[in-house]
């Protein structure tokens, strides 16, 4: 099979190295497409090509920027059909949430060109006669972006749409579990003849090429969405040059389920949370705690949510509810996970088995009796996997959510505005919903503390991510 092609200065150009990954389809386990595992002279090229266009690039007004951006959106909404069938059959996700996204990443780009008149410097007042003092917002130069799986076309532009009408070039590297979408992405960029080598896409693995996407002397800021080990590593590699680092990494959230919350909302919301993209999210609840007295109520009614969420494959069922997991890897440690939390005291009320045939499917699963110690409860699952954890009042439910080394996001239930307030005071996480689960607005701020991460995207505070200071102090005395 072929290999994707890179797309550098404008142009699609063969990989230099013939080493390849095989991308497979998740439902049906079927090879559809190969990428390189890289090469870093393809990468060093690709960063010189952003590195020349870049004082270009940033001398155009910023509202031009902007048109190529919603160029860019307009020509995504008209090739959504393909986008959409494209991240079914490379990330197996459900037909409705591949269409959100595609919409979303269209919307995204729109969103980020208002900018371009909305940014701004400060004028400040000087201490010396005859001053000025003039703070200028300007491009950091030449950023990088290490893109996951989970929502990988969203999150191209989640880096290069702050990047680009920032006055920054980009070059991006998608996941290798999902690079098609991104080749439709550069076509894209191609066709509406964006400036060449402003933003340039190269294939391969990780601990291949990611270290000169990090430490490249020419790289101003590295921008991964991943995990926590590929976040530390980027961190290390980004130290070698002093490259400033954007870190959106993994997440454990809590959901903490208050005795007087609306049971059904809080099974509703926690349930959609939990299956949406297979439990592949960042921000997923990703483990629940209940007060005792409502215990029995909330998890009959959340184990009978749950029995009814049924995975299919989503290119064949468009109606599908739950796709499958991305790889294999990944339902074998989820499997060992649900088997040694059931060792180690853990009641499975519904799935907790490793189903047969092709696709990497995972049935919607339930575990209660579980505790803080466990590591079903401490790391990440990614899959559509609850835990259940009892408390007895307020500060246990504060302490045992937060008595974790993530701190993305959390999600309260309650009907006392009070309550509401004092865990959103307590909470050690950078994101909190009151009375429903994710997804994050666009002109919100998505950023994790401790291990989920440093800095964040979105809104005004993530276009501030890609923006340096220039202070400049003009003495006008005779
Ligand atoms: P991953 O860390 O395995 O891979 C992410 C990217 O990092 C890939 O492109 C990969 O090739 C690259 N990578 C891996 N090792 C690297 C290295 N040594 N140097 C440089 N790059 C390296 O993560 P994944 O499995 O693709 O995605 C799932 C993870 O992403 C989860 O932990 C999830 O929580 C997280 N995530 C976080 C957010 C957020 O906004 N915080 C959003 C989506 C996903």
């Amino acid at each position: 099979m072929n290999m994707l092609k890179n797309f550098i200065n404008g142009e699609f150009v063969d990989a230099k190295n013939n080493n390849s990954i095989n991308v497979l389809n998740p439902s049906t386990e079927e090879h559809i497409a190969s990428v390189s595992i890289g090469d870093i002279d393809e990468v060093k090229y690709a960063i010189e090509c952003a590195y020349k266009s870049q004082k270009n690039w940033e001398s155009t007004p910023a509202v031009e920027r902007g048109l190529y951006l919603k160029k860019i959106a307009k020509k995504i909404r008209e090739r959504a059909d393909e986008l959409t069938n494209t991240i079914v059959k490379e990330g197996g996700k459900i037909h409705a949430l591949a269409e959100t996204e595609v919409y979303f990443t269209a919307d995204y780009l729109d969103y980020m060109a208002e900018w371009a008149r909305r940014y701004e410097g400060e004028i400040l007042q000087s201490d010396r006669k005859d001053e000025h003092i003039f703070l200028y917002k300007k491009a950091l130069g030449v950023t990088t972006g290490i893109l996951p799986w989970n929502f990988p076309f969203f999150l191209i532009a989640r880096k290069m749409a702050p990047a680009l009408i920032t006055g920054n070039t980009i070059v991006i590297k998608p996941s290798e579990e999902t690079p098609i979408n991104a080749n439709i992405f550069a076509e894209i960029v191609k066709e509406i003849n964006l400036p060449k080598g402003v933003f340039n896409l190269v294939y391969g693995s990780g601990s291949h090429i990611g270290s000169e996407l990090a430490n490249n002397e020419k790289v101003q800021l590295v921008s991964l969405t991943g995990s926590e080990p590929a976040g530390k590593k980027v961190m290390e590699e980004a130290s070698k040059s002093l490259t400033k680092v954007n870190l959106e990494l993994g997440g454990k959230a809590p959901a903490i389920v208050f005795e007087d919350a609306d049971i059904d909302k809080a099974v509703s919301y926690i349930v959609d949370s939990r299956i949406i993209n297979t439990g592949q999210v960042c921000n997923c609840a990703e483990r629940v705690y209940v007060h005792e007295s409502i215990e029995k109520t909330f998890v009959d009614k959340l184990v009978t949510a749950m029995k009814n969420v049924a995975y299919s494959d989503p290119n064949k069922n468009k109606d599908s509810m739950m796709g499958p997991l991305i790889n294999q890897s990944s339902q074998e440690k989820i499997h060992k996970l649900v088997k040694e939390t059931e060792q180690a005291g853990g009641k499975i009320l519904t799935g907790g088995y490793l189903p047969t045939g092709k696709g990497f499917f995972y049935p919607a699963t339930v575990i209660s009796e579980c505790n803080n110690k466990m590591d079903i409860v401490q790391n990440e699952i990614f899959g559509p996997i609850l835990p259940i954890i009892t408390f007895k009042d307020f500060d246990e439910a504060i302490h045992l959510a937060n008595d974790c080394r993530y701190g993305l996001t959390s999600s309260v239930y309650t009907k006392n505005l009070q309550t509401a307030f004092k865990a959103v005071d307590q909470l050690e996480f950078g994101e909190t919903y009151i009375n429903r689960e994710n997804f994050e607005a666009m002109q919100g701020f998505h950023a994790g503390i401790k291990n989920s991460g440093i800095g964040g995207a979105d809104g005004k505070h993530g276009l501030e991510e890609y923006l340096r200071t220039h202070i400049v102090y003009m003495n006008i005395s005779e």
